[in-house]
């Protein structure tokens, strides 16, 4: 540590912070205690995830007749915004029993039609999805999904995906990495950025206050020790370095340089570990040397995550402050129920102050070939001295978990009891503060010759989420994914779980 702390930086830093945020959003950053107090909650919440373009392929009163009827819905997860105009090509043509290509699915972007006035502070204010204009989820959906006695929550999606870099301003609030090179992640210390991602709460939820009943975000990214170790959640890009987040480094006390130099030197050491070629002292042993010479590593990975928390954290007073009684929640990686090291620093107890609720993806289908390669992921990298077969006793010890080996989780998913498991490391982690909705397998899609769902899966996630005490669930991850036949035995499941507990 320098302690080289420069006073003009700080200046700098507060400057463009507040400018890009404005005054009101500043005093927000802080989120009142007891906020969620005055939260709503329906009960029994079974919800869904809705893609904009299912609404025009299949119909809105259709789809909406469909979740309800047969899936027991009465909470729709509709993407208000959606960076990902990917999941489309993994069913393809091949959609399942149910639904039509509509138009769409081919950008990303927003699916309704905002009002500029909510992005005056930011350069980042044109991002209306150009798929389908016709269609505006908010004015077209939330209406039927009423008069059905449905809750319309909007669901704003926002990973990093390259085609977001389409949309002006996007590349200006680019992570840069460690080696100065821009990514397709957005910095969260970019005040436009910051302005950005408020201003889309604001115009989601307060223009349709008799719409909208609440809100979930999700942001599907990690910081640059979790994105180094890898796994198939991690981002590309050892970031951030931008000078936006050198300042606040530098406000903490953080040498950057020695940072970049930890980073760089952890990069080369990776590169190592996963052709295996063995270091005299091992590869656990070597990883740990460049923890202790570069203490500043573990500092710059915190920083980030700070700094996603602090977002969470002011999206969550925004939305409070606009509609107190509205339930506002987050929806949480599946890594979280992978990784150690990002299950460490994404610590449920810090998520309980700035959530209503959390939507957890813990899909155990598709989570036995996903976990199977998260373990190949850690002997190639932090755990290279093992083998996945001899790491994964170990590992399950770490993470409480009794599963079988990573051959077995590849070709059968993940027994149930992970979904319970982690159903209660969640509860008890938030302290009861926070209502928990483990997302449930219903087809996510897995590989060729990986485990796929059936019937009998989907009933046995639903009693093990529900007899862990999970506070409702969510079909999971997407309606234009699931067989009806899978989705049936869902809503049968909790129709009679809720009969017995009403
Ligand atoms: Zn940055």
């Amino acid at each position: 540590m320098t302690g080289d702390f420069d006073r003009r930086d700080m200046v700098k830093l507060f400057g463009v912070l507040s400018a890009g945020l404005g005054a009101a959003d500043a005093a927000a950053a802080q989120v009142p205690s007891g906020a969620g107090a005055a939260t709503i909650h329906r009960k029994n919440v079974v919800g869904v995830q809705v893609k904009p373009w299912v609404w025009t392929g299949e119909g809105i009163d259709s789809a909406l007749d469909t979740l309800q009827q047969k899936a027991n819905v009465n909470t729709v997860f509709c993407y208000t915004f959606d960076g990902d105009p990917n999941r489309i090509s993994q069913v393809g043509a091949n959609l399942p029993d149910h639904g039509v290509l509509g138009p769409g699915g081919r950008t990303s972007g927003a699916f309704f039609d905002y009002d500029p006035k909510y992005f005056r502070d930011t350069s980042l204010n044109q991002f209306r999805s150009h798929d389908d204009p016709g269609l505006d989820v908010i004015r077209d959906v939330a209406p039927k999904a009423k008069v059905r006695g449905m809750d319309f929550f909007g669901w704003d999606y926002n990973n990093a995906f390259p085609s977001m870099m389409r949309w002006p301003g996007y590349t200006k609030v680019a992570e840069i990495d460690v080696y100065g090179k821009s990514t397709t992640s957005a910095c969260f210390n970019h005040p436009d950025y910051r302005a950005h991602l408020l201003g889309k709460v604001r115009a989601t939820l307060e223009p349709h206050a008799d719409l909208v009943a609440g809100f979930m975000w999700g942001c599907e990214r990690m910081g640059p020790l979790d994105n180094l170790i890898g796994g198939i959640f991690a981002t590309s890009g050892i970031s951030c370095f931008c000078s936006f987040c050198a300042a606040k480094g530098k406000m903490r006390g953080i040498a950057v340089e020695r940072a970049r130099a930890g980073y760089v030197k952890l990069d080369q050491y990776f590169r190592i570990a996963a052709r295996h070629e063995r270091p005299a002292d091992g590869f656990f042993v070597s990883f740990m040397r460049i923890l202790l010479e570069y203490p500043e590593v573990l500092a710059w990975h915190a920083l980030w995550t700070d700094s996603y928390h602090e977002v969470r954290a002011q999206l969550y007073a925004t939305a409070k402050t606009i509609a107190p009684q509205k339930p506002f929640g987050f929806h949480m990686m599946q890594n979280i129920t992978f990784s150690p090291f990002y299950s460490a620093i994404d610590d449920y107890a810090k998520v309980a102050a700035t959530a209503d609720f959390l939507k957890i993806a813990c899909y155990n289908n598709a989570g036995g070939p996903r976990m199977s390669r998260f373990i190949e992921q850690l002997c190639n990298t932090v755990f290279a001295d093992a083998a996945p077969d001899e790491l994964a006793p170990v590992y399950y010890k770490m993470m409480g978990y009794e599963q079988d080996a990573p051959a077995k989780i590849r070709a059968n998913g993940l027994d149930p009891s992970y979904v319970a498991h982690e159903t209660r490391r969640a509860a008890t982690g938030t302290g009861g503060k926070v209502k928990i909705y483990p997302g449930i397998d219903v087809d996510v899609p897995s590989g060729a010759g990986d485990k796929h769902t059936t019937p009998g899966d989907v009933r046995a996630a639903v009693k093990a989420a529900l007899g862990a005490g999970a506070d409702g669930i969510v079909w999971a991850r997407e309606y234009h994914e699931m067989w009806l036949a899978n989705l049936a035995a869902g809503g049968e499941t909790v129709r009679e779980i809720f009969a017995q507990k009403p």
